[in-house]
């Protein structure tokens, strides 16, 4: 199963690390083959290399599409060095064996995240280098297939490893994420082709790539890796890493519900905090100060907030930080961090600190699949907003400016909540949050016993739901549920309305002297 190098054909858009490779598989005594711009960088470092177009007879043509197509490359990769038709047939038409190509494509997803026109796209959808990567990795009984500059030094160490040969294990590998490589490149440019039709494609496929093994999953049993697709938007995934250990899965997945939910505040109206525990926030504010804003979010659910995942929608300044190191909390993440700030947590070791450079944009739109058994469920992540004139008044009392205000925050907080979710909100920070519950009318109690307890752990008159408005994500099928939020103190509700027993509900508000708005909208979130 040891196989010999003695052709390389090498044909990349990336060159880095070229020159290196081409010169220690030359003191090696492997022949070069290369295409145009790749011949070049190798022939002004000095090596010997054969052009592509010299070995085919044809030059390379149409503006580059077609430069390796052709039986002289696909033969030389495909043929079976065992076979004796194979081997015939190469004889027969001068087919000289390839024993490894190093390919990396066209740079199609960074011409799409540039924001390229139309036919600048079409024309980085790279041809010939997919094809010569499926041949190679076809073919890898015999054949190796290098689509990673990070393959370049391992495979130098197989050769040194087994005087100049390359076993069978190590091609097979390689040929299995040239696979890979081939298929998420395809994906990437069926994905940027869905977009420009529209529509519900029939085919869809996902991919990405590998970013870093996770120690574990969800739980210390489960195996688990993180793999990115490449978009450039802000988020968990772009984020740089200040400071504290490796993210886990939990961490990535609840920082990615923090920073998405913190994302919805424009930074213009003002500092915004989200406090997360298991996807769920326990705390989102407004405040003067991000230190504030910090502290009012905290004040919902002092008990949840230990060991919590905070988002900022601002700088992290040193009087926030300071604030934050009150509790352990296991990472953070804002658009930016003061020196001070940096400096403050570098004395708290397991704390992470990361580092976006701006917001997620919550109006993009964007695929969100998740796993069923036998298939993938496929659907726009919700981005739907209202504004004040899509509020529909229902009650005879009119909700005064503030309760609006808060109504409109209730339910932008709600959209990131599970369901059944119910949003207490007082003067732009939530007071109490029910989440994930099989009972909208559990939610609403849930979220207004904790705020009792946090008012009685703070030694507060009274709990903070009360004179507070609340939402929730979806309508209340009964009026228990708003009795129940009344009984807390609520004076105002926000929800999409569309019950059969609206009428029920409507009259029940109007009893206990709320004023209540229809959203039209629900937001559920499972
Ligand atoms: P170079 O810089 O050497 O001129 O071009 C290298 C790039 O060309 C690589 O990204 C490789 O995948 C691509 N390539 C090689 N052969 C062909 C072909 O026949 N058609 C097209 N469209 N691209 C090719």
């Amino acid at each position: 199963n040891l196989h010999p190098v003695k052709r390389a054909l090498l044909s990349v858009s990336d060159k880095t690390g070229l020159v290196d490779f081409g010169r220690a598989l030359a003191a090696r005594g492997v022949e070069l083959l290369s295409t145009g711009g790749t011949a070049k960088a190798l022939r002004e470092a000095g090596l010997e290399v054969k052009d592509v177009s010299e070995v085919t007879g044809f030059p390379e043509m149409m503006d580059g599409r077609v430069k390796t197509l052709h039986p002289v490359v696909h033969g030389g990769l495909l043929a079976l060095r065992d076979n004796e038709n194979h081997v015939g047939a190469m004889q027969e038409h001068g087919i000289g064996e390839i024993d490894l190509v190093v390919v990396n494509l066209y740079p199609f997803e960074e011409t799409v995240a540039k924001g390229a026109e139309y036919d600048e796209v079409i024309e980085n959808i790279d041809i010939g280098g997919p094809a010569m990567i499926r041949s190679a990795a076809k073919n890898h009984g015999f054949v190796s297939v290098i689509v990673d500059v990070e393959d370049y030094t391992p495979y130098l160490e197989e050769l040194e490893a087994n005087d100049g040969q390359t076993t069978y294990a190590l091609r097979q590998r390689f040929a299995q994420t040239a696979y890979a490589r081939t298929a998420a490149y395809d994906t990437a440019v069926s994905t940027w082709m869905a977009e420009a039709v529209g529509g519900t494609p029939r085919r869809r496929t996902f991919g990405g790539t590998l970013t870093q093994t996770l120690r574990y999953g969800e739980n210390p049993h489960q195996q688990a890796a993180f793999y990115t697709d490449g978009s450039s938007r802000a988020g968990v995934a772009t984020a740089q890493q200040h400071q504290g250990k490796e993210l886990s899965y939990n961490n990535i997945n609840d920082t990615d519900a923090a920073f998405e939910l913190v994302s919805e505040f424009a930074p213009e109206n003002g500092p915004a905090v989200a406090i997360i525990k298991h996807a769920n926030p326990c705390g989102v504010a407004t405040g003067a100060t991000m230190a504030e804003a910090y502290n009012r979010a905290f004040d919902c659910d002092r008990t949840s907030a230990f060991g919590g995942i905070i988002a900022l929608n601002q700088t992290l300044d040193a009087a926030t930080a300071e604030a934050i190191t009150g509790i352990f909390t296991e990472v953070v993440i804002a658009p930016d961090a003061d020196a001070d700030a940096i400096a403050i947590f570098e004395k708290k070791k397991n704390l992470r600190l990361l580092t976006t450079g701006g917001l997620a944009d919550p109006t993009t739109a964007r695929l969100a699949p998740r796993q069923v058994s036998g298939g993938w469920l496929v659907q726009d992540r919700d981005i739907g907003r209202i504004s004040m004139d899509d509020l529909k008044v229902v009650t005879k009392r009119q909700p005064t400016d503030q309760e609006l205000s808060d109504m409109l925050f209730a339910w932008t907080v709600a959209k990131h909540v599970k369901s059944n979710a119910i949003i207490y909100v007082k003067d732009g920070a939530t007071v109490g949050v029910g989440a994930g519950q099989m009972s909208r009318v559990d939610s609403t109690r849930i979220a207004a016993r904790k705020a009792v307890d946090m008012a009685e752990a703070m030694g507060l008159p009274a709990p903070l739901t009360k004179g507070s408005v609340v939402a929730s994500d979806a309508f209340f099928p009964f009026a228990d549920g708003l009795i129940t939020a009344a009984e807390a103190g609520a004076t105002a509700l926000i929800q999409p309305g569309g019950s059969m027993r609206d009428d029920e509900v409507i009259a029940a508000a109007d009893e206990a002297g709320l004023a209540m708005v229809f959203t039209g909208m629900r937001h559920f979130r499972h």
